[in-house]
């Protein structure tokens, strides 16, 4: 497909237009070794000018050029080089995919303090803050801006002649945490800005979870079995303080800016301003609007407060604001807040009702989630009947008891919560149930979670370790779905996994909504997942803490499932990326009476595959980085090298690092990090002479 260049771009000019990496770009790139140094610099900086712009469009105007595997590429070659010749670019789009985790984050005072905002949900406090602005500024009606109150966190980003140099959390509103390499990998906060910039501009906004992607989000935690957050700005907030940026890269956040903090050139109108920051790519919320009077600022109000649950951002209120900077000045600011702008809040999206009892579910691995069973009541808009208790820790800490009075909340739109007991109907709370309310099997406290110790003797665990079994996560069985997996439990054609490979089209057929042909199907798929590739059916299992990554290292590591059957602690141990509560697990499933009398009745009608020994053990378990080029070998052909005898190759320096070999041109920062955390190196030369031999 040929993309038509727009003529807005074509006309002025510019000198993106020029790029070969914007408009159908090509990639099939020339090795690294043909091109001379220049040819080499000029393409990472035609790559990173391009990455921005697909970055941009993609993000900020969701209007991408190229498709995604094409810009894949674009940044694959741009990673490749400056991993290659060790060049470290502040502002490149490669710096967005995470740095190396930090211990803690540092404290930074703030250039000027990041003040909290007067608020009230009563329309006569917004009346008030009007009087006094319209008395003291001489003006009626004055003129405000209003724009929608972010329920997100609040974050500084600081620019220096245009490029990012820090991003700093409000903090107590004087000094506040470093966490730029955190806001570097949320994808709409730019690394550079563009045009007219301020020498020194500090920009503050609110960085959010989109309220789409916090659900999905949310489902996936729940699958993994792990606590799902409240809202949008509990993920928000757990997000930015998490200690390795590849996990922040890894959750969608975004940003919006809504004022400046300290500028060198500040801009005369709020208006004005956030005009600015559109086009200097600052990200910006498109619901910004100028008021004449604060009759129209409420109107505003009032409308944004219809559509709330039709953004993709959790908002609490409006916030009102004087225009103009000099109006502004002449306000002030009181010790801590700033005396021109007031926040009109929504009503809390809560309501009152009577919990009338509690419904246990029990999950795949287990784990029994409370569920409140509620006097149906209108919470925002919507009915409300059943709401989440979390879990036992949760029920006791609130004290809520059947027949209290009890507040529900509605955030993000996630299933609805219990916050508070509002009025007690006795002084208990209610008492978890020591046995599992399906199998009778005892109930163990887990944290703050409760499990059913029953495994796959507990009926529900069972179906659900057959739906996953079946389902994509495991081995991806065509047919199944929960109703087929229902239907043949209901029918007791199967009671366990082993038991599907007994199946016979005419047991299939005969169940409702099946024929001869989606008989023959069913088994034909079950049939053709009776060899399985190692990995895949240890993932298949279900064991709980181990996924794909850690079931591809098991079976790297122990190559048969009879050798991880019978592993020892200290062997699982052994395995890296493994640690001592997954090694529990591991062990507790394959001691497991009920598992260990399906498994060897599944062993006989599966054979998962043995992996293949594929090379030699020179790196075992190596960790190997490169700095530089290797005169005789293209990065590539290293790095298969190296992964062929049992090594890895990552592109960052740490006390994890075995050896960092240390090319043509290396970059400065890895070699300096290696030597602070008494790394090995070796010379180029010196490390191809090894891998000659090894070639
Ligand atoms: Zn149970």
């Amino acid at each position: 497909m040929v993309l038509p260049v727009p003529t807005t771009m074509a006309d002025n000019e510019s000198p993106a237009v020029t790029n070969p990496y914007l408009w159908t770009p090509d990639t099939d790139f020339t090795a690294l070794d043909e091109l001379s140094e220049e040819e080499i610099e000029e393409q990472a900086e035609l790559l990173r000018e391009a990455v921005r712009e697909h970055d941009r469009r993609y993000y900020n105007k969701d209007d991408p050029i190229i498709a995604d595997r094409t810009y894949d590429k674009l940044f694959s070659r741009l990673q490749d080089i400056e991993e290659t010749y060790g060049l470290e670019v502040q502002d490149s789009p490669t710096q967005r995919v995470g740095g190396e985790p930090v211990d803690e984050f540092e404290t930074v005072e703030h250039v000027a303090p990041m003040l909290s905002i007067e608020q009230s949900g009563e329309e006569t406090d917004v009346r008030g803050f009007n009087s006094r602005v319209s008395r003291e500024v001489s003006q009626d009606p004055v003129e405000y801006v209003c724009e929608p109150k972010f329920d997100g966190i609040s974050l500084a980003l600081y620019y220096e002649d245009g490029v990012l140099d820090k991003a700093v959390t409000r903090g107590d509103g004087e000094e506040g945490d470093d966490v730029t390499q955190n806001a570097k990998t949320v994808q709409s906060i730019p690394l550079r800005l563009e045009g007219d910039v301020p020498e020194f501009l500090v920009v503050r906004g609110e960085l959010f979870m989109p309220r789409d992607a916090f659900q999905a989000y949310n489902r996936t935690r729940i699958e993994n079995d792990e606590d799902p957050f409240a809202n949008p700005r509990n993920a928000t907030a757990g997000t930015i303080r998490q200690q390795d940026p590849e996990i922040v890269a890894d959750r969608p956040l975004d940003y919006y800016t809504f004022s400046v903090l300290e500028s060198s050139s500040p801009w005369e109108s709020r208006v004005e301003e956030h005009e600015a920051f559109r086009e200097i790519g600052l990200p910006v919320s498109d619901l910004l609007e100028p008021a004449t009077g604060i009759d129209e600022a409420i109107q505003y109000r009032d409308e944004l407060l219809e559509s709330r649950d039709d953004l993709n951002v959790e908002i609490d209120g409006t916030v009102i604001k004087v225009n103009g900077r000099a109006a502004r000045e002449t306000m002030g600011k009181t010790s801590n807040a700033p005396r021109w702008a007031f926040a009109y809040k929504f009503p809390p999206r809560s309501g009152e009702t009577t919990l009338r009892g509690v419904g246990l579910q029990v999950g795949r691995t287990g784990r029994v989630t409370p569920v409140a069973l509620l006097d149906p009541v209108d919470v925002g808009g919507v009915t409300v009947s059943r709401a989440s208790l979390h879990n036992p820790e949760q029920i006791a800490e609130i004290g809520v008891d059947t027949g209290d009075k009890v507040r529900v909340e509605r955030a993000g739109d996630v299933i609805p919560q219990v916050s508070e007991v509002t009025d007690a109907a006795t002084d208990s709370h209610y008492t978890f149930p020591d046995t599992c309310p399906v199998c009778d099997s005892h109930i163990e406290r887990d944290g703050p979670m409760a499990r059913c110790t029953g495994g796959l003797t507990c009926p529900t665990q069972n179906r659900r370790s057959i739906e996953h079994y079946t389902s994509r996560k495991g081995l991806d069985i065509d047919g199944f779905g929960e109703k087929t997996v229902q239907q043949l439990l209901d029918d007791g054609l199967v009671t366990d996994i082993a038991d599907l490979y007994e199946l016979t089209v005419s047991d299939v057929q005969a169940m409702e909504g099946f024929g001869e042909q989606s008989g023959e199907k069913l088994v034909a798929a079950l049939d053709a997942t009776r060899e399985p590739e190692l990995d895949d059916f240890i993932t298949a299992l279900g064991i709980r803490e181990v996924g794909p990554t850690v079931a591809r290292s098991l079976a790297r590591e122990f190559q048969t499932f009879n050798a991880l059957r019978t592993a020892s602690g200290s062997d699982l141990q052994s395995v890296t990326d493994i640690g001592p509560v997954t090694v529990d697990r591991i062990l507790d499933f394959f001691d497991s009476s009920g598992n260990t009398d399906v498994l060897e009745r599944l062993l006989t009608h599966v054979t998962p595959q043995e992996v293949e020994e594929t090379g030699g053990t020179e790196f075992e378990d190596m960790t190997i980085v490169f700095t530089g080029s290797l005169p005789n070998f293209t990065r590539g052909d290293a790095t298969e090298l190296i992964e062929r005898e049992g090594g890895r190759v990552t592109s960052s320096v740490s006390s994890a690092t075995d050896i960092l070999v240390v090319g043509e041109n290396p970059g400065k920062r890895k070699r300096e990090t290696a030597e602070e955390n008494d790394v090995e190196t070796r010379t180029g030369e010196a490390f191809e002479g090894v891998l000659n031999e090894l070639a």
